[in-house]
């Protein structure tokens, strides 16, 4: 009797334990409070302030505002930049985020609210958030492809986030897909993917294709620095050819990183999610990844749509510390 009612007790705080989930970026900060792998709140947001010391304060304000109203269990924080989850510090790569690498974030979040802390890079964490809340429990190998500005990716094998011997798995946003030496990441290197598969990619193939072009053939021609995504996408979806062939080169793109990660990984499913993903024809891409992947890895590889949207990196950085919060009860 006394194993049942622990084991209840068990499954009751495995299930509904709160924590507030919070995702940091380089321009705005968003925070709800996660329960049982879903929000249970509506999020918050605030801009994100210049500096390590206002950011602290910002989510510790953030933090205190929902302890007025719930149980909070601990803090799951996702953040740009590769983070040393032993330490829970931001160690590289945060150029969004100017100061923000070296602070000891998980440290000073601790101490001042005594309650967990688990620090993770946020393409990680909306990795393990769509493992955890997308039924994807039974998966061997789970690739989840952040489609922004940037591309992130977080791969979880066997359950468990792949994070590498020096923090930066996934960082495939950098794998180098040409040898032209022709488009300039903002890490420093030439033709990474994430300069032609990302937003910014979309837009420079457009501009590429204009160049020369006169508003009569292409509603994009003739508007220089001032062509957006949404610029390309809305004039694909009204029939300008240029467009089309941009977006259609764009697939070509994302198709060629995607590969990589297929034959490096063998994965059973890969998931889209970002502010590009609602542009990407899946059955285009499956048609392109079926064509350049070996038949052995490509025949039962699945590409899904993400089931948490711009959720996931708050739901899976709390989930993270709730986990951590389970497995020692
Ligand atoms: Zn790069």
């Amino acid at each position: 009797m006394a194993n049942l009612q622990s084991s209840d007790l068990d499954s009751v705080l495995k299930t509904k334990m709160p924590a507030l989930g919070v995702d940091l970026g380089g321009t705005k900060i968003s925070a709800a409070v996660v329960c049982d792998q879903q929000l249970a709140t509506e999020p918050r947001l605030e801009p994100t302030p210049h500096g390590a010391d206002k950011i602290v304060e910002a989510v510790l304000c953030l933090l205190s505002e929902f302890r007025k109203e719930h149980l909070i269990a601990g803090v799951g924080i996702a953040t740009a930049g590769i983070v040393n989850v032993d330490t829970g510090e931001v160690v590289g790569s945060t150029g969004n985020l100017p100061g923000w690498e070296g602070t000891p974030i998980r440290t000073i979040i601790e101490r001042r609210t005594m309650l967990p802390v688990h620090v993770e890079n946020d393409a990680n964490a909306s990795a393990y958030g769509e493992f955890r809340a997308g039924g994807l429990r039974d998966k061997r190998c789970l690739v989840v492809i952040t489609l922004g500005t940037g591309i992130g990716v977080g791969i979880v094998v066997d359950g468990r986030l792949y994070r590498g011997a020096h923090w930066a798995a996934g960082e495939c946003g950098h794998i180098r897909i040409s040898l032209d030496n022709k488009r300039l990441c903002t890490c420093g290197l030439f033709d990474c993917w994430e300069a032609y598969g990302a937003g910014r990619g979309l837009v420079a193939t457009a501009e590429e294709l204009v160049c020369g072009l006169t508003e009569d053939q292409s509603e994009l021609a003739g508007k220089g620095k001032s062509l957006t995504t949404q610029a390309v996408t809305a004039a694909a979806a009204r029939g300008d050819i240029m467009a089309r062939r941009a977006m259609a080169i764009w697939h070509e793109h994302l198709c060629a990183g995607m590969v990589t990660l297929a034959h490096t990984l063998d994965p059973d499913c890969f998931v889209l999610t970002g502010g590009m993903e609602q542009f990407v024809d899946y059955a285009l891409l499956s048609e392109l990844m079926t064509d350049r992947t070996l038949p052995r890895i490509a025949e039962k590889l699945e590409i899904r749509r993400s089931v948490l949207g711009k959720d996931g990196g708050m739901i899976g950085a709390a989930q993270l510390v709730l986990d951590q919060i389970t497995a020692g009860v």
